[in-house]
């Protein structure tokens, strides 16, 4: 078996110590950041291996927020340029996906796979709901955002 080259560097985030493999990638211990050579290049877009883009990661560790949780613009980006993504909120996952049958955008709870459709990016962000309320305007309460894992 070949040996694997790990090294130490400071978290992009926190500057933390981490330990990174041959391609660059580790994971922070401290703060959660996915250690990424494409987020440092591009440090203002969101959804290279982490949700939130590296500038706003650093400016949310350093208000004392998580810096993996993604605010509501970098979430949409990351749907926008990559497509499925998930959040949970009151502990429960919903995923973001496009609905290549019917066209449009679909946001599913995945604990009940209850359904609710869009027809654009910009009818989900103006319209979206959960309980009653605009998703928008809750996504304070979100606890996690990620790229859309198993359903
Ligand atoms: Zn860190």
């Amino acid at each position: 078996m070949k040996k694997e080259i790990k090294r130490m560097v400071k978290c992009d985030v926190c500057k933390n110590m981490i330990e990174i493999d041959q391609y660059g990638n580790g994971e922070c211990q401290n703060c959660g950041w996915l250690q990424s050579e494409e987020s440092y290049q591009h440090p203002n877009i969101p959804g290279i291996r982490n949700i939130p883009s590296l500038n706003n990661a650093i400016k949310q560790y350093n208000n004392g927020e998580s810096a993996t949780l993604a605010n509501f613009n970098d979430f949409i980006e990351t749907y926008n340029n990559y497509g499925e993504v998930e959040f949970t909120l009151n502990n429960i996952r919903y995923g973001i996906l496009y609905d290549d049958v019917t066209n449009k955008i679909e946001l599913l709870n995945i604990k009940t796979n209850e359904k609710q459709l869009f027809n654009s990016i910009d009818d989900f962000i103006l319209n979206a709901q959960i309980n009653g309320m605009l998703l928008k305007d809750i996504w304070g309460n979100v606890t996690n955002t990620d790229f859309l894992q198993d359903t």
